[in-house]
């Protein structure tokens, strides 16, 4: 495959296919879980840039001076970042501190400007001063993934669609990450729209707020809410599994050892929510899930330790 811009070698991702001999499931059941670590910038997010930054030039949104800034734990800015190289725009990532250094590095690396917020403050922080700073700035655009229907809909659009076409519809249950809530109420409701019975799993850290509790720090990276996504109000979800630390991180570890994917904690706490899942339901089940972003940018966060 040639490609003259990276955002060319985005989706399309393999999938990998977990069976009875890999870990404990029902006879002649099966875990999908689909590598989106291996886009260009290490994660899902890079459908969400690509679609992002061409729907908003599309819409007359964005033009050759404007600049881009957002929120974002790091990912959404790498994606962002890709996407708005190949229309030469300036980028601002407003990032709270406490999120990984590699992430932080790599959006720098991509030209982009990072502007932190105390980690107190969390992802709201962050969305606050955000706004301050578009109003400020002339000719800004803010996508604001936590608000955008343009976010569920890049999912909606590409990942739904990938799945269907390489699964089929024998799928029983979809398993994924909240963060924003885009990938999984975009790729939810494309999938529930063909396979009407499938089951719909949202997957969240402890610390997270989805199955009630008050919001306290995890060490999970990329999921996990202290306000329930507004993309989720209208979607038929099944329930909420919440995943801890330890245990998103032990499977994060297997998946390396016994695997050899070099996923981060969101993929570890997807897949031990998906082994849930096929471990409720009857033998010859099939759980699709996502590995949302790749490993190696949270080294210095003792991912392997
Ligand atoms: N995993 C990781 C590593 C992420 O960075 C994100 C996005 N914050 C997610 C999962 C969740 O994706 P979404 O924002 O679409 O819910």
């Amino acid at each position: 495959m040639i490609i003259t811009t990276v955002t060319d070698a985005i989706g399309s991702t393999p999938i990998f296919k977990f069976t009875e001999k890999d870990y404990p499931m029902p006879k002649d059941s099966v875990i999908y879980a689909k590598l989106e670590n291996l886009n260009p910038g290490g994660s899902i997010k890079d459908r969400l840039g690509k679609y992002l930054i061409t729907t908003g030039v599309k819409k007359g949104k964005i033009t050759k001076n404007t600049t881009i800034i957002e929120p974002t734990a790091g990912n959404t800015g790498i994606g962002l970042a890709i996407a708005a190289l190949s229309y030469q725009l300036k980028t601002i990532f407003v990032v709270p501190e406490k999120f990984s250094l590699e992430k932080q590095q790599l959006m720098k690396a991509l030209g982009a400007t990072i502007i932190h917020t105390p980690s107190e403050l969390g992802i709201l922080g962050a969305i606050e001063k955000s706004k301050e700073l578009a109003q400020a700035i002339p000719d800004s655009y803010l996508p604001l993934q936590f608000e955008n229907p343009d976010n569920p809909a890049a999912y909606y659009h590409t990942l739904g669609p990938e799945i269907l076409q390489e699964l089929g519809d024998q799928l029983t249950s979809f398993v994924a990450g909240i963060g924003s809530g885009g990938t999984f109420a975009g790729t939810a409701s494309y999938l529930k729209e063909q396979i009407p019975a499938i089951q719909l799993i949202g997957v969240e850290p402890e610390g997270s707020i989805l199955n009630g509790g008050k919001p306290h720090a995890h060490a999970i990276e990329g999921i996990g809410v202290e306000f329930t996504p507004p993309f989720l109000a209208t979607l038929p979800i099944t329930r909420f599994e919440t995943i801890s630390d330890k245990e998103g991180f032990d499977y994060t570890r297997q998946l390396a050892e016994k695997n050899g994917l070099l996923v981060g904690s969101s993929s570890g706490a997807a897949f031990a929510a998906a082994l849930h899942e096929v471990q409720r339901l009857p033998e010859k089940s099939t759980v699709v899930t996502i590995f949302p972003d790749t490993a190696d940018r949270y080294l210095s966060k003792g991912i392997y330790e």
